[in-house]
């Protein structure tokens, strides 16, 4: 597979330390607030790569962190802690708001077939870890105290800024918020390992360590969530384009100066979900929720599709009418399905061809445009209905779009005409001569037999149609 990879900033073959195996690493949400469909966008395009290394044959180790802690307004260390706006905001505990927005974010997760990883650690659970590693950078020279707090030190590593393809606006992000200069760094770059009260009295939550009381910087949390449940090496890490720089700009500093050893080779970034005033974000307070394209009537499996249907690495401008267009398609696609007969022999010449027009789409860097398309080749495929129903639950396994449920559901509740059913057919067709006969009683009698079975009758002008209610 090619996948094109941040770090090398080109298409490269995918490959691991330990052969058949991925150990895959997924920033998580910052829980001070509901997902929006931006952030969405990532760990859609983030789940479906993994259930693509899966469907290739490779066993997945992926991990998740969720920010509760440290992730401050500014991703440059200035600005007060999100998850305190977020207490602040609806006057609850960090804990509560923490708990509250991690549900939420699974919930948004289930709703988009977004698979929950093999392991979701909240940054607050390994305080301990973060301190000993800190301490290693401390004893390393490769971090340092000032004004009380811990400070890792860029001009000690051969090259900070390893991305450089991500464009200006990622690369602003950083530092547009940070009005207030941090005096105690010693290099403009540097970023702060450990908080005490000397940066913010207000904070919420508070550990021990050997510099003070205080809380963690965000990047550390990844890098130490990763050394505990990936190991020393890492093969794939994913995030947002916006994560780039610094925050994963610091976490391979940080990662490679503790261990002493390249960390990870392969960067995987997920371009933005933009409206038409730039990039979707919590912080601007206007976003898009799952919830909201429910309340509106959209089944979120559209949003899906409309992910699918473009690139991760291009920006995806979302609008009312181009969601849309996705769910027209998407209700088109499951009637398709739901049109198809479960019949014939499995026909492996015509599913090999098939499965070779999904597998180049999707060993292309992700082409998940191209490999919807091989979902409408197989459709307008030359062959019978059960290599069909077989290839599209096969290619729906990494795409996720629920086809086949969704064609089920979709048969059962089409009105029905004779053919489908030859029980009910029968009973149907004892109704009309009973009818035909002015049998009027035997007529109802029928009906409320089929109803109390959940079958619903219309009585149509070309004959009687039938559905299950
Ligand atoms: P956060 O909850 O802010 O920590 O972000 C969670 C994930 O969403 C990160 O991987 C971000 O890079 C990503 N992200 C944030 N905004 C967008 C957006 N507008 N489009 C796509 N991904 C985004
Ligand atoms: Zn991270």
């Amino acid at each position: 597979m090619l996948l094109y990879n941040s770090l090398t900033r080109s298409k490269n073959p995918f490959a691991t330390h330990t052969p058949g195996r991925v150990e895959m690493y997924t920033c998580g949400p910052t829980v001070y607030h509901f997902a929006h469909i931006g952030n969405l966008r990532s760990y859609i395009m983030e789940d479906v790569l993994e259930k693509y290394l899966r469907y290739a044959g490779y066993d997945v180790n992926r991990v998740m962190n969720i920010t509760d802690v440290g992730h401050l307004a500014s991703d440059a260390d200035t600005g007060e802690d999100k998850m305190l706006k977020g207490a602040k905001r609806e006057n609850k505990t960090v804990m509560d708001i923490a708990r509250f927005y991690t549900d939420a974010f699974f919930s948004d997760c289930e709703k988009l077939r977004i698979k929950r990883p093999d392991v979701v650690e909240p940054a607050t659970n390994r305080i301990s870890d973060y301190i000993r590693i800190i301490q290693g950078l401390l004893d390393k020279g490769f971090a340092y105290p000032a004004g009380g707090n811990i400070y890792f030190d860029t001009s000690k590593l051969k090259q900070y800024y390893v991305f450089h393809d991500h464009d200006e606006e990622d690369l602003a992000v950083g530092v547009r918020d940070s009005v207030e200069l941090d005096e105690n760094k010693r290099n403009k770059a540097d970023f702060v390992l450990w908080f005490t009260k000397s940066k913010f009295e207000d904070q919420a939550l508070k550990w021990d360590s050997p510099w003070g009381v205080g809380y963690p910087g965000w990047h550390i949390e990844c890098s130490a969530i990763s050394l505990k449940y990936n190991g020393e090496y890492l093969d794939l890490h994913c995030g947002g384009i916006d994560n780039a720089f610094p925050h994963h700009t610091n976490e391979i500093a940080q990662s490679e100066s503790y261990l002493g050893h390249p960390w990870c080779p392969h960067w995987f970034h997920v371009h933005h979900l933009n409206t038409n005033s730039g990039k979707m974000s919590k912080s601007k307070g206007e976003f898009l929720t799952v919830s909201l394209l429910e309340e509106k009537g959209y089944d979120p499996l559209a949003y899906r599709l409309f992910c699918l249907q473009s690139h991760y690495r291009k920006g995806l401008v979302f609008s009312w009418e181009n969601l849309d267009n996705a769910a027209a398609a998407y209700q088109k696609l499951i009637a398709r399905v739901a049109a198809l007969q479960d019949e014939g022999e499995l026909d492996s010449t015509a599913a090999g061809a098939l499965r070779a027009r999904f597998r180049e789409a999707m060993d292309n860097d992700l082409n998940t445009s191209m490999g919807v398309t091989a979902l409408y080749d197989v459709l307008k495929a030359d062959t019978n209905g059960r290599t069909k129903l077989a290839l599209l639950a096969e290619f729906d396994a990494v795409l996720s779009l629920d086809l086949l449920e969704k064609a089920a559901a979709a048969r059962q509740a089409a009105p029905q005409s004779a053919g489908a059913d030859p029980e009910i057919d029968a009973l149907v067709a004892a109704r009309t001569a009973a009818k035909q006969a002015k049998n009027w009683a035997e007529a109802d009698r029928i009906r409320d037999e089929l109803k109390a079975r959940g079958i619903e009758l219309t009585d149509t002008k070309e004959g009687t149609t039938w559905r299950r209610v």
